[in-house]
């Protein structure tokens, strides 16, 4: 493998997102960059941390609990895959921020374990913005009654939206998604739930995260741009 491909990667992930927030009119500090490592080893998120790195999204539990004693402790650990209620217990009061919490009762589930711990989990809901049938997520319309439920919640905190948008050529196809989940953020917004921010919104990806940026992502997800392709075992299953 080529000497420091992730550094000069991230250095180029890095650039793009400031050229899209000079677009946007944004400060580049209201964007974080997180390091999708999920199939990578260490070794590679070594690379990214020494590069300075320090957000870090893996989608399965087990993998992430196996990594996270292999990296230093002041990585913030993003869990931004399908949950299952069963391994909420495993990932409460380990990881920054869960962005995939989908239904009433995996929020449920994740409160019931930080009462346990007593601590505090900080969330995002993901919504299913394209309303493709292959994807998790509420629809556009289900999210704000879903806010308010979870938001009754003890424990748990709802810090904005997650949505991952359809696998396009041209990204520019995605702008109209990213557009209409920044939308519902400032309409949820405007209503003050109590216990509830929108401070956050997760979205963008390897193919498509300077438009996310332009249209006010404060979070982006980029796997392949920074550690190249995922080689997955044949007919394994993953995503
Ligand atoms: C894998 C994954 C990403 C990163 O995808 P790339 O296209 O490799 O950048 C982002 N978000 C989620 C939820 C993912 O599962």
């Amino acid at each position: 493998m080529m000497q420091n491909m992730v550094r000069e990667n991230l250095k180029h992930v890095e650039q793009r997102i400031g050229e899209a927030c000079d677009r946007a009119g944004r400060d580049r500090k209201q964007v974080t960059l997180i390091s999708v490592s999920k199939t990578k080893p260490v070794s590679m998120l070594m690379e990214a941390y020494e590069a300075g790195s320090r957000d870090f999204g893996e989608n399965k539990v087990q993998e992430m609990m196996d990594k996270m004693p292999q990296m230093p402790p002041d990585v913030r650990w993003h869990m931004i895959g399908h949950l299952q209620r069963n391994k909420v217990k495993y990932i409460v009061g380990k990881v920054f921020l869960i962005h995939s919490v989908d239904s009433f009762r995996l929020a449920e589930e994740i409160s019931r374990e930080a009462v346990k711990q007593q601590v505090k989990v900080n969330i995002l809901l993901e919504v299913n913005v394209a309303q493709e049938e292959s994807k998790f997520g509420v629809t556009l319309q289900e999210t704000e009654d879903l806010v308010r439920q979870v938001a009754k919640l003890p424990n748990i905190h709802i810090s904005g939206l997650m949505t991952i948008a359809p696998f396009v050529e041209n990204a520019e196809d995605n702008r109209q998604y990213f557009r209409k989940l920044r939308k519902l953020s400032v309409d949820i917004e405007q209503k003050n739930i109590d216990n509830v921010s929108m401070n956050v919104l997760s979205m963008g990806m390897t193919g498509d995260y300077s438009v996310a940026v332009e249209e006010g992502a404060t979070y982006v997800r980029v796997g392949t741009g920074i550690f190249g392709e995922r080689a997955y075992a044949k007919g394994m299953v993953t995503e």
